[in-house]
């Protein structure tokens, strides 16, 4: 198993951009590796591929593949004239945003072309025809209410008797963050029998209620 060390180095050096706190990058790392020794990883919201990098060194490990969804025109927050645009992921000949050329560019850097497979689509269309079950399903994409549950609720179903649901940008608190994830938790977890098993940061870790970690 390579450290995560390894690996935060490896992103710093080719300045991979995201929004995972390595210390939450560690603790989706240790997860990963675990339930990569169980079947196929999956994350929605690939943006530049810090996090699937992370998730392909863990399936690396036991020969498995991750799955990065992700439309690639960016969140809410990432269009033009909001808080979180980068104008380096702006295309002007198509007038929107553009991150698949940073994804790629990370997966090559970091070796990662034949572990992490990039799908290129709105993850809740998708999620309506996707059979294959998953060990690790890591739901990072848009922080709308809307999008949020759909991500969910969307892929929970394929989710493996002993598999885990990870969410990033939990904040029970509105003064730390949107709630749209912190929701979209909850009707998870009511609605499909889930319980909170983990936790790093605004990092959860979620899992069938007659399963343990
Ligand atoms: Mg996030």
């Amino acid at each position: 198993m390579v450290s995560v060390n390894h690996i935060h180095r490896l992103l710093n050096r080719h300045h991979v951009k995201g929004f995972l706190p390595e210390h939450e990058a560690e603790a989706l790392y240790a997860v990963a590796c675990k339930q990569a020794q169980k079947g196929l990883l999956l994350e929605v919201g690939s943006f530049c591929g810090r996090s699937a990098v992370y998730l392909g060194y863990a399936a690396k490990g036991s020969g498995q593949k991750v799955f990065s969804v992700d439309h690639h025109i960016g969140s809410e927050e990432h269009q033009l004239g909001e808080g979180y645009h980068d104008c380096a992921h702006y295309d002007a000949e198509a007038k929107r945003v553009d991150t698949l050329p940073d994804f790629r560019r990370t997966l090559r850097l970091c070796a990662m072309d034949d572990i992490v497979i990039p799908i290129v689509a709105r993850s809740e269309v998708l999620a309506q025809v996707w059979s294959a079950s998953l060990a690790l399903i890591f739901i990072d994409g848009g922080h709308s209410l809307q999008q949020a549950k759909a991500d969910c609720l969307g892929w929970v179903k394929h989710l493996a008797h002993d598999g885990v649901l990870a969410i990033h940008d939990i904040f029970e608190n509105p003064d730390e963050g949107g709630q749209a994830p912190f929701l979209a938790m909850q009707a998870v977890m009511e609605q499909h029998a889930l319980s909170l098993v983990a936790r790093t940061g605004s990092l959860v870790f979620l899992k069938r209620n007659d399963y343990s970690l």
